[in-house]
């Protein structure tokens, strides 16, 4: 058995285990383990990171996600548009503010919402376009921020997958109204638990999500706002702080894989993640499309290499979504990848030796996407 993880977390904790248990242990032994001084010094750390002025943490990405559109007023009879493919929190954060998700299609080359899709799904009704930086590229934000502006919307990003990513420059997070974290362990950033963060440069939106984070209060038993309990844990505020100290050279080594896989696969007849022209993709996934999808990954994963899809279900077919988002145009790519993607192992802990592995089982089993020829500036102009 090759046993290649998809992802191996347990490497990356082997080596900094003391740090993190040092961390862990100050928080046992100061006690302050709701909002203590370890949620501050991260929040400060991750705000500079981003370069935003403020970074406040939450309980999971869904939470940073929803609670965002809720503090600028996102509620029922509102739209919000994102991708059609994308992990299902995108779309429930729109649903639990009562308003109505509206899918548009991806760009085959990217993976990312196409943008010349936008104006056409823009009604009265919309309020905001929430671009998913998937896989852990940025969307193409210049041009989503163009049609924003020209309708009058919210940019919330979501950028979940996409921890120090660059777009022109500018960090991931950086570039809308708001933009949601998640911290989920397999994140390029991730805590030992859940968490998440919305961060941002609007200081109004700080402050009241800085209160309904933590029941609508700032000062104990002070209730100025109907809010939630949803707070960054201490501990893993502790731990992120460790972790974040790595990030820059954890995705430097997800990059350096990506582009082994590329070189190594590419006279395969898999079609290949591709990088914008100023954009630095983080790599969270790298997939990968082929057209026996099923019988290649069932292959893999019998060999003990830990490939997976994401995603899929599309959003408009899952059952939680039926009759409960909007498709205005068919997702002709999302849909024809949901049948071809695959999620070969990526972290930043992979060894050559894996990457060879599975780069030869790739070659060896794969056959051409169906979709393959449909070259972006063939499909799309
Ligand atoms: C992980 C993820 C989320 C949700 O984050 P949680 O912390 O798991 O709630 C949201 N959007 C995307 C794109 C994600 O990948």
């Amino acid at each position: 058995m090759a046993n290649i993880p998809l992802v191996n977390l347990k490497a990356l904790h082997e080596e900094l285990r003391e740090e993190i248990d040092g961390a862990i242990g100050a928080v046992v032994t100061r006690g302050d383990f709701i909002l203590g001084s370890e949620v501050q010094a991260f929040e400060k750390a991750f705000a500079d990171y981003c370069g935003v002025k403020h970074c406040i943490g939450v309980g999971s990405g869904l939470d940073a996600l929803t609670l965002a559109m809720k503090g600028f007023g996102i509620g029922p009879g509102d739209e919000v548009i994102t991708a059609g493919n994308t992990f299902i929190a995108t779309a429930l954060a729109v649903h639990h503010v009562g308003a109505m998700p509206v899918l548009v299609d991806q760009n085959p080359a990217t993976y990312n919402l196409d943008p010349r899709r936008l104006s056409s799904a823009i009604t009265s009704r919309t309020k905001a376009i929430v671009p998913v930086h998937l896989y852990g590229q940025p969307a193409d934000m210049e041009t989503i921020q163009t049609i924003a502006r020209e309708h009058d919307l919210l940019v919330i990003e979501d950028a979940a997958q996409a921890h120090g990513a660059r777009f022109k420059g500018k960090r991931a997070g950086s570039m809308g109204n708001a933009a949601a974290f998640s911290f989920y362990p397999g994140k390029n950033l991730g805590a030992i638990g859940d968490g998440g963060c919305v961060v941002t440069n609007e200081d109004d939106l700080a402050q009241w999500l800085r209160a309904v984070r933590s029941y609508g209060s700032l000062v104990k038993y002070e209730h100025s706002l109907r809010g939630f309990n949803t707070r960054l844990d201490t501990i893993q505020a502790a731990t992120l702080r460790v972790k974040l100290q790595h990030l820059d050279e954890w995705n430097e080594a997800r990059r350096r894989h990506a582009q082994r896989y590329k070189e190594l696969l590419a006279s395969s007849p898999v079609a290949l993640p591709q990088e914008e022209e100023d954009c630095e993709h983080v790599y969270h996934l790298f997939v990968v499309r082929c057209g026996n999808r099923d019988e290649l990954l069932h292959h893999l994963n019998e060999l003990g290499i830990g490939a997976a899809i994401h995603y899929p279900l599309p959003i408009h077919k899952q059952e939680a979504f039926r009759r409960r988002c909007l498709v205005p145009q068919p997702l002709v790519h999302t849909e024809a990848f949901s049948d071809e993607l695959l999620s070969l192992p990526l972290c930043p802990r992979l060894t050559d030796q894996q990457l060879e592995t599975v780069a030869q089982e790739v070659c060896a089993h794969a056959s051409r996407p169906t979709s393959a020829h449909r070259q972006p500036a063939m499909s799309l102009r």
